[in-house]
């Protein structure tokens, strides 16, 4: 199983000093080479991509992860393969803080969130992967460009 660094093309041995323009970078060249649409021997899942892009640029989550990796114990991400999934629509919309929320079976009641900028980074493809704030749950939530035109 490649870790999350692999799958967004780092060596495994230097992922500490990666920055987040980089993996930003690295998200966006991996969803290129593997997108199914344009090249026929992608050889990662748009998922697998996407969840090492939900994980790494999350400061918090990156660095549980990280811990995780060090315990070898990262196959609990792997999880995101059983998430549920949603349309944009059927989450609430929070105006104030320009978000979309769901709650979480774990309690939490805004445990998924997403915003703006994480579904533009998500255009081409009109999915993401959103892991629970709090559990190790995840959420696929669909969406259309137009679905938040009316923001910009
Ligand atoms: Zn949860």
């Amino acid at each position: 199983m490649k870790t999350y660094y692999e799958i967004l093309g780092f060596s495994s041995e230097d992922h500490k000093t990666i920055t987040l323009d980089e993996i930003k970078k690295a998200y966006r060249a991996a969803l290129l080479s593997n997108h199914p649409d344009k090249s026929r021997n992608g050889k990662l899942s748009v998922d697998d991509i996407q969840a090492a892009y939900a994980i790494l640029s999350n400061q918090h989550k990156r660095s549980a992860y990280d811990q995780a990796l060090q315990g070898s114990n990262y196959q609990i991400y792997s999880k995101q393969e059983h998430s549920e999934v949603y349309d944009l629509d059927d989450l609430e919309y929070d105006e104030k803080l320009n978000e979309w929320f769901m709650g979480c079976r774990c309690g939490n009641k805004k445990g998924f969130t997403v915003n703006e900028s994480i579904l533009e980074d998500n255009i081409d493809i009109g999915e993401i992967l959103i892991q629970c704030l709090d559990c190790s749950n995840w959420i696929k939530v669909q969406f259309q460009e137009n679905d938040h035109a009316h923001l910009e």
